[in-house]
């Protein structure tokens, strides 16, 4: 077994790489089943995380694709968020639940957004994406994932 290696702890079923957790995870497999989101040319990416994360981000130009990547963020936000409470604490979140919620929560702030018709979009996905690096920084394996995001 390579370092830093070790069986998913959701599922047990899997090595627990980034890919496992954010896609292929059957928690994580469920929770983009119910996120209205779909990146077009982007799902075969899944198997590398960083290739995944660079061909979103360069999609985020497509229209409305700032919109769903400051989703796609969150989701990820939430999977991670899930699978440290399961790990640290044995608590069982309710992944399905905190999306449904994020995304009610998502759509207030597109409709706010829209009414204002300020860009602040830019400024939540910046945030989002600092919420998430130190995050993503706490795997071992990662290192690329973080160097590909930084510009
Ligand atoms: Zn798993």
């Amino acid at each position: 077994m390579g370092k830093g290696d070790s069986v998913c702890k959701c599922c047990g079923q899997d090595m627990e790489t980034l890919e496992h957790t954010f896609f292929f995870c059957p928690q994580a497999v469920k929770t983009w089943k119910i996120a209205p989101i779909y990146w077009e040319g982007i799902t075969e990416c899944q198997n590398n995380f960083s290739n995944w994360w660079h061909e979103m981000r360069g999609a985020s130009n497509r229209a409305e694709g700032e919109k769903h990547f400051s989703l796609t963020v969150n989701i990820l936000w939430q999977i991670w968020r899930a699978r440290n409470e399961w790990v640290f604490n044995s608590m069982r979140v309710d992944l399905q639940r905190s999306i449904r919620k994020a995304l009610e929560k998502w759509m207030e702030v597109d409709r706010q957004t829209e009414d204002k018709k300020r860009p602040e979009q830019e400024g939540m996905n910046r945030s989002l994406d600092q919420w998430l690096l130190p995050q993503e920084g706490c795997i071992r394996m990662n290192t690329s994932v973080a160097a590909s995001k930084v510009q």
